[in-house]
């Protein structure tokens, strides 16, 4: 029996072993990406649900790595969160779809882009004038350019925040609640901040039937609140006839594209044009 949890000791600690070392392989990696241009941005279109028309575009962050191929953020987002590095590969990608927003304007595509923001992005005291520097910077169009949220920043109810984003509101950026309905969903903080559009969490959207009061109920604080409402995660026609039906105003997901590259997303909406 001794020599048994010996084993398992070892054999517990030779596991741990490995993922740290995969941990620090990553970090490592992830260091030198930044540096090597190896981060490229994806973009899913966001469509009218009544129309089937491209609104807008949410851009996703991916890896191009050298030897992994390429790799999507659940494989490490939540390192560089850890390593807070974060910070800078947030603004890399607030940078490069500012210029790319400015640049699909110059071709004549008038629609918004929205950006993810960790809230862990938002320990970077400098966030908010970095970002309301992105027209001056880049030339991008304010009022086409997004940013989402999810509730936990806003949960904190802090002056901070609220100061933050009454000023992105102010420039003409969109203040986007991702996720939404899952975890801590406070209503009262709806009021509080300027948002334009509320995401309905995939997992509502996956079991549509099932979470049919819950999501009425979104749909309807929309209306009420005047925000646009969002269906992210949508897979099947089913789930599309259910969001028609009920009014919900945009939606996303594999069921119309999955996030694709700058150059596929373009054509993609060149061919919808010429419909
Ligand atoms: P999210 O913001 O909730 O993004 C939606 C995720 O759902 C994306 O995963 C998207 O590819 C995926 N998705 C879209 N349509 C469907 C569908 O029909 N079915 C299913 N099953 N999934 C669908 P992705 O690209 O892997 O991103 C995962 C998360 O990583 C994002 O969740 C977001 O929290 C984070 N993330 C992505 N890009 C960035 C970024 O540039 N910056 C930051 N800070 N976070 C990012
Ligand atoms: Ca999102
Ligand atoms: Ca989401
Ligand atoms: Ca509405």
């Amino acid at each position: 029996a001794k020599t048994d949890r010996a084993n398992r000791c070892t054999q517990f600690s030779m596991d741990l072993r490995e993922r740290m070392e995969e941990k620090i392989a990553l970090e490592k990696d992830l260091l030198r990406a930044l540096d090597r241009g190896e981060f490229v941005m994806f973009y899913q279109p966001r469509l009218c649900v009544q129309t089937g028309r491209i609104l807008s575009a949410e851009a996703l962050l991916r890896w191009q790595h050298p030897e992994r191929g390429l790799l999507g953020p659940s494989l490490f987002i939540q390192a560089c969160e850890e390593m807070g590095l974060i910070i800078d590969v947030g603004e890399w990608v607030y940078r490069t779809v500012a210029r790319q927003q400015r640049e699909l304007g110059e071709a004549g595509i008038d629609i918004s882009l929205s950006i993810n923001l960790s809230p862990r992005q938002f320990s970077d005291p400098e966030l908010i004038e970095k970002i309301l520097r992105l027209p001056e910077e880049t030339g991008c169009a304010a009022k086409r350019l997004g940013f989402e949220i999810t509730e936990s920043v806003l949960l904190g109810d802090s002056e901070a925040i609220r100061t933050a984003l009454r000023r992105m509101k102010a420039k003409g950026f969109e203040i986007i609640i991702d996720d939404f309905g899952t975890g801590y969903s406070n209503l009262a903080y709806l009021q509080k901040y300027p948002i334009g559009v509320l995401k309905i969490d995939q997992t509502f959207i996956k079991n549509i039937r099932t979470s049919e009061p819950i999501t009425r109920l979104i749909l309807s604080l929309g209306n009420v609140l005047n925000v646009r409402v969002v269906a992210e995660g949508v897979e099947t026609r089913e789930q599309l006839d259910w969001l028609v039906e009920n009014g919900c105003d945009e939606y996303q997901g594999y069921y119309f594209s999955r996030p694709l590259p700058l150059a596929e997303f373009v054509e993609l909406y060149r061919t919808q044009q010429r419909l």
